[in-house]
């Protein structure tokens, strides 16, 4: 039988670390839809497409081809024949991601493509709407979370680490805006599925995030079998 796992939660919950650590111990293949929106996103910056005006918007997506393919097990992302990966991870991106991911085109396009992806193998998905939307069936839905003060202080820690100055405040207030507009779109807003388990991991370390997250599944396989 071909599980598929759907971990959901807001920016900066540690769903990317959580669903890569999982999907190696399991045998899984990780699918990061987050970067498929930034791909989408960085199409827009590229041609100065208006994030505004959806009419822009739609005639943009008809041009963009986004299709995912794996090196040594890690998700590459490939815009109109070229792997953009490497430029999916900035404040910018993210932040156009978020603005355009509320558009029917954009959305539809992309959740055809996560649907596709999930019927040929079994996955850890994470995202916004994968328990809600994308996979409605899934074996196990997360809903991984955290307080805004940990979420900052941990893409501050990041970012100090890798050298970047960065104010902990300006992070918090991204993280918040980010929040409210992925929760109050009128289409797959962000929100737990009623069948996902909560999980706070404001006090948790990532080893014990992975080993609730081990709990449930191996809960779940026990009540079917
Ligand atoms: O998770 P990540 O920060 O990479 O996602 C970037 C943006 O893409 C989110 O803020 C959200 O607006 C959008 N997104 C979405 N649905 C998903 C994954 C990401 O709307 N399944």
């Amino acid at each position: 039988m071909a599980y598929s796992i759907a971990i959901d939660g807001p920016a900066g919950a540690g769903k990317s670390t959580i669903a890569k650590l999982l999907a190696g111990k399991l045998g899984y293949i990780y699918v990061d839809t987050g970067a498929m929106y930034r791909a989408m996103a960085v199409y827009f910056s590229q041609n100065n497409v208006n994030p505004d005006d959806e009419r822009e918007i739609n005639a943009a997506v008809m041009n963009v081809d986004i299709t995912i393919e794996y090196i040594d097990g890690a998700q590459q992302v490939i815009l109109n024949g070229d792997n953009v990966t490497k430029m999916l991870r900035t404040e910018e991106t993210g932040k156009m991601a978020s603005k355009t991911s509320k558009y029917a085109s954009v959305r539809s396009k992309l959740v055809d493509l996560q649907r596709k992806l999930a019927k040929t193998c079994d996955v850890i998905m994470d995202g916004r709407d994968i328990g809600t939307t994308v996979l409605p069936d899934a074996f196990v839905k997360i809903y991984l979370t955290a307080s805004v003060e940990a979420r900052a202080k941990r893409r501050y820690d990041e970012l100090m680490a890798k050298g970047q100055e960065c104010s902990f405040n300006v992070i918090k207030e991204d993280i918040e805006n980010r929040d409210y507009q992925d929760m109050h779109r009128e289409i797959s807003p962000l929100k737990q599925a009623c069948d996902a388990v909560l999980l706070d991991t404001s006090d948790m370390d990532i080893d014990q995030v992975i080993e609730a997250i081990e709990a449930v599944i191996e809960g779940k396989k026990k009540q079917i079998n």
